[in-house]
C-alpha cells in the first residue's frame, strides 16, 4: 500500500543540537524515580504525506503543542519503558530493547499511529544514551530509565487516525525501587474497579490504560495497600498488580512448586520482566541454564488462576509466594492482600523474596548489570 512506501525512521539524517547549559547531574542518592532528566532528548516526527522526518537529538525543554493536537482530546499516546545499565569498565547496557521496539509498533498498531523500524529507532536511542552516558549512576542498582513515546499531534478535533505524529525520547537516571532492600507489600484485590477487559487495551502500552487507574490508586493507598490487585470477571481471576505483571508460587502434591502467571489473552501486559522470568524458569527446568538454588521439582503455568485458589491455597498453606515484575522494581515480593473485607496472608521472609523468585531474580538482575553474560544484554 501507499503508506509502506513513505520513508521510515532514517538514522543517517540525525541532527545534533548539542545543549550548551548541560547541567551536572545530581547526587545518586537524592534520585526520586522518574522526576530527573538527562541534558538531551530524541524527537523524530512524522506526517501521512512525507512519513517519517528528520530525526533530532536536542535540549531536552518543552514542546510547543496546538490546543488542538489530537493527543491532548483523545489520549492518542503510546509508551514504553527500559533501563540501560553501566558497570564499572563504564560499558553501558540495554537490556532486551529489541521487545520494547516490538510492543511500541504493536501498540501503535492498536491506537492508530504510525509504525516505525525498530532497529532504526533503537540505533537513535543509543545515540542519545551516548551522548547522556555521564547521566547513567554507577552505584548497583541504579539505572538509566529510558522512555520512548509516542503521540497525535494533528490540529483536528475528531477522532481519526492522526495525520501528524511525534516520537520522543527522554532519560531518567534513576536508583534502586527499593533503596532499603526488598520489603514485600500489601495489595488491594479491588472488586470495584477494573484495569483491562476482554477486547479492551490492556495487552497495550497505551497512555489511556494509566490514568483511569490512578484514583482506584488512591483508594487502595488510603485503605493501607500499596497497590491494586487487578481481577477480572465474576471469578475474580488474577491479572496485575499496579503497573506490573505477577506471578503465584504453589506447592504441588507431591512436594514441587508450581510458578503461575495469567496467560496472555488480551487483558495482559505482555511484560518483558515477565517473559525474562518465565524463560529464565524454563531453561533451568530444561537444563539449559540451571540456575543456582532453585529446585528442580519445578513446573511452569501460564495459566488462569482465580482467587478462590489463592485463598485456598493460603488456607491449607500451599501459597508459597506472589510477586509483581516489572522493569521499574524488577520483582516485588506481596506479603498480603486485602480481598472482599478479609486479609489473604502469604509467608514472605524478611525481605519477601522466596525459595523461587530468589535465584530468578538473581540471573535476571546479573543479565541486566552485565555480571552474568548474556545476548539479552545490547551494548549501547
Ligand atoms: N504491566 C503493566 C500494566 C505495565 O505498565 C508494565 C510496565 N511496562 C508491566 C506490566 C511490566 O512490563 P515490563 O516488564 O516490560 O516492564
Amino acid at each position: 500500500g501507499e503508506a509502506t512506501s513513505l520513508p521510515d525512521i532514517q538514522p543517517g539524517r540525525l541532527e545534533i543540537i548539542r545543549n550548551e547549559k548541560p547541567i551536572p547531574p545530581p547526587p545518586s542518592r537524592t534520585l526520586k524515580f522518574g522526576h530527573t532528566f538527562t541534558d538531551h532528548m530524541l524527537t523524530i516526527p512524522w506526517n501521512a504525506i512525507e512519513g517519517w522526518g528528520i530525526p533530532k537529538i536536542e535540549p531536552y525543554g518543552p514542546f510547543q503543542l496546538e490546543p488542538s493536537s489530537t493527543v491532548l482530546h483523545y489520549a492518542q499516546t503510546i509508551f514504553e519503558g527500559m533501563k540501560a545499565y553501566r558497570d564499572e569498565t563504564g560499558k553501558v547496557t540495554l537490556f532486551r530493547p529489541d521487545m520494547n521496539m516490538k510492543r511500541m509498533n504493536n501498540s501503535a498498531k492498536r491506537i492508530a499511529l504510525p509504525t516505525f523500524d525498530g532497529e532504526a529507532c533503537l540505533e537513535l536511542i543509543k545515540e542519545l544514551i551516548r551522548l547522556d552516558r555521564h547521566w547513567i549512576p554507577r552505584e548497583p542498582g541504579h539505572s538509566l530509565y529510558v522512555r520512548p513515546t509516542l503521540i497525535g499531534t494533528q490540529k483536528y478535533i475528531g477522532v481519526a487516525p492522526p495525520s501528524e505524529a511525534l516520537l520522543f525520547v527522554i532519560c531518567s537516571p534513576v536508583g534502586p525501587y527499593y533503596p532499603n532492600g526488598f520489603k514485600p507489600i500489601a495489595l488491594y484485590g479491588t472488586t470495584e474497579y477494573i484495569r483491562a477487559a476482554p477486547g479492551g487495551t490492556g495487552a497495550y502500552k497505551l497512555g489511556v490504560n494509566y490514568a483511569p487507574g490512578v484514583m482506584p490508586q488512591k483508594e487502595a493507598a488510603a485503605l493501607g495497600y500499596a497497590q491494586n490487585l487487578w481481577l477480572h470477571g465474576p471469578e475474580h481471576y488474577l491479572t496485575e498488580v499496579g503497573t506490573m505483571n505477577m506471578f503465584v508460587v504453589l506447592k504441588k502434591e507431591d512436594g514441587g512448586f508450581e510458578l503461575v502467571t495469567p496467560p496472555l489473552d488480551g487483558m495482559i501486559l505482555p511484560g518483558v520482566t515477565r517473559d525474562s522470568v518465565l524463560t529464565l524458569a524454563r531453561e533451568h527446568i530444561s537444563g539449559k541454564n540451571k540456575l543456582d538454588q532453585l529446585t528442580d521439582n519445578l513446573v511452569v503455568s501460564e495459566r488462569p488462576i482465580t482467587m478462590t485458589e489463592v485463598k485456598e491455597a493460603s488456607l491449607s498453606g500451599r501459597l508459597v509466594e506472589l510477586f509483581g515484575a516489572g522493569t521499574a522494581a524488577v520483582i516485588s515480593p506481596v506479603d498480603r492482600i486485602g480481598y472482599l473485607g478479609e486479609d489473604i496472608h502469604i509467608p514472605a521472609g524478611e525481605d519477601g523474596m522466596g525459595s523461587v523468585s530468589r535465584p530468578i531474580w538473581k540471573e535476571l538482575v546479573g543479565r541486566q548489570m552485565g555480571s552474568i553474560e548474556s545476548d539479552w544484554s545490547v551494548v549501547v
